[in-house]
């Protein structure tokens, strides 16, 4: 991985804002809600609207996305307002639907980046794309795992390549949700140094009153960017309901964060 220089390109050439911040619900729930959700973010820092419509749950019987259909609810969204649209792909099919839809910005969710064929199935489905793809952590403090999934995609030359920080799952009782563990993405980015790197500060805390804080630590580190888990009606949102926060809330945040310029 000789030359990871044009990995960083992308970010600065779509002026997407520093930070990069993504926003939206942890799932598309319906029609209504998504578009809701996208005019309320319209004027905002955020750049790019968020939306999980097929999600893997650890545990069977909770709610699992809307699926294909949302896509349309994003497309509509993006005409709307003008943003970028962003989801999370799990498989080859949803690859190809989310291409198809014209959707921007495609991640790789912490419980299939810990799964080498899937991650090699997606990055041959993605082959010379010129879609962003974003790559989490996986679910275990695993760092060579996290490489490998994004040598796979970079051998397929995808070039708009980023990474988010979601936390490490622990058995242990801690403040948070998904550990930090800060050191592991920080290593990350002194092996990849252009490769942008984007906290999601949601679901390492799984509770919204530390989310500023995590938010703050990311920025101080240097990170590019944020997705944030942002819902009109947190406490009703049909999954991560107790980390979610109003796109009113987010305003505020990112008004009270400090953002280090370049030149600090
Ligand atoms: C999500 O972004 O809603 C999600 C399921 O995240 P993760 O893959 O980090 O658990
Ligand atoms: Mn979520």
């Amino acid at each position: 991985m000789e030359n990871t220089k044009e990995l960083r390109t992308w970010l600065d050439a779509f002026g997407l804002g520093h930070p990069l911040v993504i926003a939206g619900p942890c799932s598309a729930e319906t029609e209504e809600q998504v578009l809701q959700i996208a005019h309320e973010l319209k004027d905002t820092d955020a750049t790019v609207l968020r939306a999980g419509i097929w999600k893997p749950r650890t545990r069977p019987g909770n709610f699992e996305g809307v699926g294909a259909l949302g896509l349309k609810w994003l497309q509509k969204a993006k005409q709307e307002t003008g943003m970028l649209i962003a989801t999370e792909v799990a498989n080859k099919d949803h690859v190809k639907l989310a291409l198809e839809h014209d959707v921007d910005i495609l991640w790789i969710g912490a419980r299939t980046t810990v799964s080498p064929f899937i991650v090699q199935e997606i990055a041959d489905a993605l082959e010379g794309t010129d879609k962003i793809v974003l790559v989490k952590n996986p679910v275990n403090p695993d760092l060579p795992l996290w490489l490998g999934a994004i040598e796979r995609l970079y051998s397929k030359n995808i070039k708009k390549l980023g990474v988010i920080h979601r936390g490490f799952s622990t058995y242990e009782k801690t403040r948070y949700r998904n550990n930090p563990e800060w050191q592991i993405p920080i290593e990350l980015q002194n092996r990849f140094p252009d490769l942008p790197l984007i906290c999601d500060p949601s679901h390492i805390a799984g509770r919204r009153d530390i989310i500023f804080d995590i938010c703050q630590t990311a920025l101080d580190l240097n990170f590019d960017g944020l997705m944030v888990e942002t819902h009109y009606d947190p406490d009703n949102a049909w999954s991560d309901a107790a980390q979610q926060i109003t796109p009113k809330t987010l305003v505020q945040m990112m008004v009270d964060l400090k953002v280090r310029k370049a030149t600090d």
